[in-house]
């Protein structure tokens, strides 16, 4: 299994958790991308500190304001990104930005689950739709039939506590609005990928593992896995995978994992 390579990739919540940590690999890959848009909701502010430091180091890290949950704002990025890029497209759209409420089921609200909803669920979608001449004009640029994130490329992060026939860890945690976003991310994901097949882009639902971030923590339990590990793990899968992988759920690992 190679590394990855790929010309241009957008991350978004890259401003801390998982985003930052694919921004960092990916920069230090060997052969990193050409572009890399590391999209969050507050570039300047103080939560982008990390960012920053990096974009002063690495002239191929652009750093664009992106709210998931603003189709203006989305729509705002992809015309930045599109002229940053010129007349390529891009490769690899990674839908990370992601919120989780901790709540028990009887406690759930209308406001909770509609925010939780918009955020993981909607912003995906939307961003597929706002993105997609950039990823079909990057899947028309590159050469062969097959599938792959070298050439064009949604990956959504979601969540084994999505999965219906698992339903990983429901004694430990409930969180039925992000579970439920979750779900409904995964089925975003299958259509997605019968959609835009005939475009030349792959599309998957991948699941980091449970991983020391703030969302991963916000249970009150120490998760098991560091961000690095993680990163390098999903990294790995995405250098492998072709047209069989389309529209599938899978773990850091390679792993198939039940919907
Ligand atoms: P963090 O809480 O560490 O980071 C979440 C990121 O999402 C932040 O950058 C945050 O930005 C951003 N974000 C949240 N809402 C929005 C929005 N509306 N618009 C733009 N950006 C937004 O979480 P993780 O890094 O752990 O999570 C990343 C992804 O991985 C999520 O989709 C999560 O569901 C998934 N995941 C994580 C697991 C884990 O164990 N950590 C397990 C399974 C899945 P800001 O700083 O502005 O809030």
């Amino acid at each position: 299994m190679g590394e990855l390579c790929v010309r241009s990739v957008l991350v978004t919540g890259a401003n801390r958790g998982l985003g930052l940590g694919l921004v960092q690999h990916l920069l230090g890959l060997p052969k990193p991308p050409q572009w890399l848009f590391a999209t969050c909701r507050d570039p300047k502010g103080q939560r982008a500190q990390e960012l920053q430091n990096l974009a002063s180091k690495h002239h191929n890290l652009v750093i664009l304001p992106l709210e998931v949950a603003n189709p203006t704002s989305i729509k705002a990025a992809a015309a930045k990104v599109g002229e940053h890029l010129g007349g390529s497209g891009l490769n690899l759209l990674i839908n990370n930005a992601g919120i989780v409420k901790i709540t028990l089921l009887e406690n759930e609200t209308l406001e909770d689950m509609t925010e939780i909803y918009t955020t993981n669920t909607v912003g995906p979608l939307l961003m597929g739709q706002a993105f997609l001449p950039l990823l079909k004009k990057a899947a028309q640029g590159s050469p062969g039939s097959g599938l792959s994130c070298s050439k064009a490329a949604i990956v959504n992060i979601s969540s084994i506590g999505g999965s219906i026939a698992s339903f990983s860890a429901w004694e430990m945690i409930q969180a039925s609005s992000y579970r439920c976003s979750k779900a409904a991310l995964n089925m975003l994901t299958k259509c997605q990928s019968l959609a835009y097949k005939e475009h030349g882009i792959l599309c998957l639902a991948l699941h980091p593992g449970w991983v020391q971030t703030d969302l991963g923590s916000s249970g009150g339990h120490t998760p098991p896995l560091t961000v690095d590990a993680s990163v390098q793990g999903m990294l790995k899968v995405l250098s492998s995978l072709s047209e069989k992988e389309t529209g599938t759920f899978l773990d850091w690992e390679g792993k198939i994992l039940p919907w």
